[in-house]
């Protein structure tokens, strides 16, 4: 393919495939509500787009992580019910009153503010309360459950709904997933009636024990691998193309790259990219003699990196291409039908969360498709 826009590379975001994960993941989880987490701009999807398409699929409960991203949904989809993950930011409760966003209260202190701010207004504005059940991050701790539910009983205040979040669910067998259900479900006793929330992907895709009321899935909605050692029923979302600038030969014997770490050990085609780790390519698929890199796809064939990647540049060996060479403008394949996300982020040693959340690079982004295909 010929890469024509502005900025050379094109990332494709294919909004169908989105909407098709969506409608999956809600059929799995039939009996509780299938939100949707958008955040960290829809894992690089773009957080307008994503949320549009997954409201058109039929979602109708977003997460996010900041007020921020709460007010872009907003704006694309103005009837959505939004959860803002980092709970209150402190000051900020009017921004949420005002843009009807749902604070998710970790700790007595947003308790607090929240409830002062309902007073005032003589009004129950709605919130979830987060309690941490092992993973030791936001939270209530568990022993506060008494104490929050003793508080909002006083006011006759009650939550949208409770929720935690598990730390292991990539490994359904860890014991560590049973652990903290069973936490979770002490602190649900102190909220009897009240929805419940635990699961994301993987826990969704862990079993009906984990659903409740409402599972929070990310990741496999972008076509993310969420369960570790299976295979990653979700369709792929995302495709990138970035620019071939030009083809070189080396020699055998020379170098390639910054720090000289790979040493040609024949005569070499190569085609420089133009695409680095400021684009979201992972230094850690750096390519030197002592230790293979990662690859792309340029007509469908494997090209390993050669050398270090640098900021903006990327060279690959595409000796085995044969004599018909690609031309500058051509486009390589970093995500798509050869390669997915996964498999890059396995060979860079990280996960496909990290290379979802990285699509910030300079390629055009463009979609296709939408959230209304038929049911197939
Ligand atoms: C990010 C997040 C999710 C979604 O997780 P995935 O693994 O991407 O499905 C769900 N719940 C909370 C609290 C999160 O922070």
């Amino acid at each position: 393919m010929t890469l024509t826009s502005g900025l050379g590379g094109q990332l494709s975001i294919d909004l169908g495939a989105l909407a098709r994960n969506w409608r999956a993941l809600d059929k799995v989880s039939a009996g509780a509500l299938t939100a949707a987490v958008v955040k960290a701009d829809a894992y690089g999807t773009g957080i307008e787009m994503a949320s549009k398409a997954l409201h058109a699929a039929g979602a109708r409960f977003f997460f996010v992580a900041t007020p921020d991203e709460g007010m872009a949904v907003r704006a694309a989809v103005p009837e959505a019910h939004i959860f803002v993950l980092y709970g209150l930011y402190p000051g900020a409760a009017n921004l949420y009153i005002r843009q009807n966003l749902m604070p998710v209260l970790s700790s007595m202190a947003m308790l607090e503010e929240w409830l002062a701010k309902c007073v005032e207004r003589n009004e129950a504005y709605p919130s979830a309360f987060h309690f941490d059940t092992g993973i030791n991050r936001l939270g209530f701790r568990l022993g506060e459950a008494g104490a929050v539910r003793e508080r909002i009983e006083k006011l006759g205040y009650a939550p949208q709904m409770v929720m935690s979040h598990l730390a292991c669910a990539d490994q359904p067998n860890h014991e560590k997933n049973r652990t903290q259900l069973a936490l979770f479900g002490s602190v649900m006793a102190q909220f009897p009636g009240i929805p419940a929330s635990l699961a994301n992907s993987a826990g969704l895709m862990t079993g009906r024990d984990y659903h409740f009321q409402m599972v929070r899935p990310g990741v496999a909605l972008y076509g993310g691998r969420a369960v570790n050692g299976r295979k990653n029923p979700m369709s792929p979302v995302v495709t990138l193309h970035v620019p071939i600038l030009q083809v070189t030969e080396g020699r055998t014997g020379e170098a390639v790259g910054y720090g000289a770490s790979h040493t040609l050990n024949r005569n070499s085609r190569l085609a420089v990219l133009g695409y680095g780790y400021a684009d979201g390519f992972p230094r850690s698929l750096s390519g030197t003699n002592a230790r293979p890199g990662g690859k792309v796809f340029i007509r469908g064939k494997p090209c390993p990196v050669l050398g270090k990647i640098s900021m903006d540049l990327t060279v690959v060996d595409i000796t085995e291409l044969g004599p018909d060479l690609p031309g500058p403008g051509e486009g390589a394949e970093v995500f798509g039908p050869n390669i997915g996300v996964d498999e890059q982020a396995d060979a860079a040693g990280t996960i496909g969360y990290e290379l979802l959340t990285a699509l910030k690079g300079r390629y055009s982004r463009n979609y296709v498709g939408d959230g209304n295909l038929p049911d197939g």
